[in-house]
């Protein structure tokens, strides 16, 4: 080991919401008003401290930048922008301090849009997206982070500050409002580069030793330009940066996919380390033979990231040990990592208390993953024999989740054994057409996507439920109500086709989870989905089935009530696997399947009871797309036929529906039209309807409902600003085709705008029927 270099464990972040999301409560009490932002930054920078002092209590060591400097006060992309002064003109000069300036670029104010937020690669992680032109000025801004630095020197600790790197920052952020037609954000690299290295002087200054640059974007099919030009970027950047005369070491990261075929160009860069994602990723075996992976290291570090920071299982160190002692056989210096930073696991398995002991035993979340990298370290320096204990812990715990009852049902693999693909079709598009006009819907229906606002109420009514203090048949009672309410409204608001509203759920994938057997929901495990937001995903542990109908009773109670068509209202298999931690024991197909049958019959059941249209929501469809081009081909023929098996049995008269949360269609159109569902509502309200025209190039020949009405702000649309939308639609799709809705479900939304907007839905799909009525005529 040279002098300086990394220790031999460390891993690539931490999670930052604290133990007890004590950052969400101490931000939104700052917006509150509550606290001032002395007092914000006091908590932010205790936070810090305890979760330096734990990392090193769980084995890091305080010295040489092992542990990572991976604080945000809402989102790391947004940091970026930030330290490099990249506020985009269109927010002017905005007042307030620096925080609030930040948190106007996060969430808005009454003048401005706040920045875009999408999915961070192909996690449930949103990012703030920068917005630059050739007039975003760019300097640095390296207070936050050489505080942090300082802060974290005084209690003994030297950090490694994490900052996303140019490249991945450039080619993720969109052009801004002032760009020039065909301006590229990466275009601006050589000047950006140039801020990060004042960055890279300050850090040095105020005594770092090491920084972390993530850099995803050399893993990933989904960025402009492909793997050679993004790494050709990089080698252009990290040339550049490693240059600086006076600057702490550089880590290059290369989380969420297979950074292989780069690995040798990387570690001939002038930097000190580089760190791969082993998990999802594998380590150039032929540049490890002929020794041009040696001498690409020679003198530098490599950071095996061999545990797995996107799920919550216990580790096989043993397979673990085997592909890091590979790069330590090499002959390379070899660092024990995780896959990726582990903001994307909750903190603390001992913070469970409720959860089966025995499921438990079996799971790692943050706290336990640095501890596998420490002893995997261990492993390392001391040899294999120096963990045999460890080992063989491991090979106990995986043996009992092998065995352990519910892990494996014959009868369920039965099951999804004997599935064929008669079972993943249904009717042909003309049959089932013509079978369903006798529902009668008319031309530009109008309907919601399925949940109506979230009320105090509702959420004060479902915790006394939790706590005991009223029973479930007050619980029932309260949920019927809210649904009379709810169906009783959208009659008044004149909606031709309606839903119950989703009173009775928390979230649409832990609604289901908690009503299947296989999956097991925690108390704590907390995971930062954007800004203040943190979801509980379940834990999918074990074979799925479903022990009883789930949302029948709700959707035939609302369908009494009503003669309008009211749709039943599922969340798909996709979805339900992409925001659940899954078992990595079986294929994410496999256990798609699973989920699958037990929709199969949710469905069945929903039409045995009255329920002629049932909606199955995929929003995480192109969430999971993998981030390999080559990989995409087998995802979609999985997660597609999950949902066909899901909907497949559905005779030609019930209407399926589907719900998907984005309008980038390009890369899934085609997936979009094996999903093979009757009607399939999208986002494209922001997008001022971008996405019709592909549709109608493609020929679309099924139903499909644009949004109209953005449901993200509180902002009203207008009856006029609706109809032109409508119009746009209208003018590429036929309107037997066309349906009429918002972008989303409406849980975030008070009932206020939500009835004025959707009365404004409403007249605007009058409007555009007369138009097209007359002009028929
Ligand atoms: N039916 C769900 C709702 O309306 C769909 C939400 C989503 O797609 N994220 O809330
Ligand atoms: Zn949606």
């Amino acid at each position: 080991m040279t002098a300086h270099a990394l220790p031999t464990a460390t891993i690539l972040g931490y999670p930052r919401i604290g133990r007890d999301r004590e950052l969400k409560r101490a931000v939104e009490a700052y917006w509150k008003g509550a606290i001032d932002q002395v007092e914000l930054r006091r908590r932010a920078a205790a936070l810090r401290a305890v979760t330096r002092a734990r990392l090193v209590e769980l084995g890091l060591s305080a010295a040489g930048g092992a542990v990572p400097e991976s604080f945000s006060f809402y989102d790391q992309v947004l940091d970026a922008t930030l330290a490099l002064g990249a506020i985009p003109a269109r927010f002017g000069n905005i007042a307030g301090n620096d925080l609030d300036v930040y948190f106007t670029l996060a969430r808005g104010n009454a003048d401005h849009q706040p920045l875009e937020m999408t999915k961070w690669f192909d996690t449930n992680y949103h990012f703030s997206v920068p917005e630059i032109s050739e007039h975003t000025p760019f300097e640095a801004h390296p207070a936050s982070l050489v505080e942090q630095v300082r802060e974290a020197l005084e209690e003994g600790v030297e950090t490694r500050p994490v900052i996303v790197g140019p490249v991945t920052y450039l080619l993720l952020a969109k052009a801004a409002d002032d760009a020039a037609p065909g301006f590229t954000p990466i275009s601006r690299l050589a000047e950006v580069v140039a801020v990060y290295a004042d960055l890279l002087d300050a850090l040095a200054a105020a005594g770092a030793s090491w920084v972390q640059f993530d850099e995803p974007a050399l893993v990933s099919d989904s960025v402009p330009g492909d793997r050679a030009a993004t790494l050709a970027l990089v080698e252009q950047a990290y040339t550049q940066l490693g240059k600086v005369s006076n600057r702490p070491r550089i880590l290059l990261a290369t989380p969420y996919g297979n950074a292989a075929d780069a690995l040798v160009a990387l570690g001939n860069l002038p930097i000190e380390a580089v760190h791969a994602d082993l998990v999802r990723g594998s380590l150039p075996t032929a540049a490890i033979a002929d020794g041009s992976f040696a001498s690409a290291f020679a003198g530098k570090q490599f950071v095996a990231g061999v545990v797995d920071g996107r799920n919550i299982w216990r580790t096989d160190l043993r397979a673990a040990f085997e592909k890091a002692a590979a790069v330590q056989r090499a002959g390379v210096d070899t660092v024990v990592g995780t896959s990726n930073n582990l903001q994307h696991v909750p903190h603390d398995v001992a913070a469970e208390v409720q959860l089966d002991a025995r499921l438990k035993s079996w799971l790692a979340f943050a706290d336990q993953k640095v501890e596998q990298t420490v002893i995997l370290a261990k492993g390392l320096t001391e040899g294999a024999a120096a963990i045999e204990a460890e080992f063989a812990a491991v090979d106990r715990v995986l043996a009992d989740r092998a065995s352990a009852p519910g892990v494996r049902i014959d009868a369920i693999r039965a099951r999804t054994g004997a599935v064929t693909d008669a079972d993943r079709s249904r009717a042909s598009e003309d049959v089932r057409r013509v079978a369903q006009g006798a529902l009668g819907i008319p031309d530009l229906a109008t309907t919601t996507i399925g949940s109506f606002p979230q009320t105090t109420e509702i959420r004060q009514a479902r915790a006394s439920y939790v706590r005991g203090e009223i029973d479930g048949a007050a619980y029932n009672e309260f949920l019927r109500s809210e649904i009379a309410t709810v169906v009783k409204l959208q009659e008044e608001i004149g909606l031709d086709v309606l839903v119950h509203g989703e009173a009775e759920r928390n979230d649409m994938v832990q609604y289901f989870a908690e009503h299947l057997d296989g999956f097991s929901v925690t108390e704590n495990g907390w995971v930062q989905s954007y800004g203040t937001r943190a979801t509980r995903p379940s834990i999918l542990w074990g074979d799925v089935s479903r022990p009883a109908p789930i949302t029948v009773a709700w959707s035939s109670y609302a369908q009494s009530l009503t003669d309008h068509f009211v749709k039943g209202m599922l969340t798909g298999p996709v979805t339900i696997l992409a925001w659940s931690f899954v078992r990595d024991d079986q294929s994410l197909a496999d256990t798609a399947n699973q989920v699958a049958l037990a929709l199969r019959d949710e469905i069945d059941d929903l039409v045995e009871a009255g329920i002629k249209i049932v909606q199955v929501d995929e929003p995480a469809l192109r969430e999971l797309l993998p981030l390999d081009a080559d990989r995409q081909a087998e995802y979609l023929d999985w997660s597609v036929g999950s949902f066909r098996l899901a909907t497949a049995g559905a005779a030609p008269d019930i209407q399926i529906h589907t719900h998907l949360c984005y309008s980038e269609f390009g890369e899934i159109i085609d997936a979009v039209d094996g999903l093979d569902a009757d009607v399939t509502s999208i986002e494209a309200a922001r997008s001022r309807m971008d996405v019709v025209v592909p549709l109608g190039d493609h020929g679309y020949s099924r139903g499909i409902g644009p949004g109209v009405y953005d449901i993200h702000s509180p902002r009203v649309p207008s009856i006029a600003e609706q109809t032109e939308l409508l119009r746009i639609a209208a003018a590429h799709i036929p309107g037997k085709q066309l349906w009429v809705n918002p972008d989303c479900g409406l849980k975030t939304r008070g009932y206020d705008e939500t009835v004025a907007s959707l009365s404004n839905l409403v007249a605007a799909a009058k409007a555009v029927r007369g138009a097209s009525r007359e002009r028929a005529h």
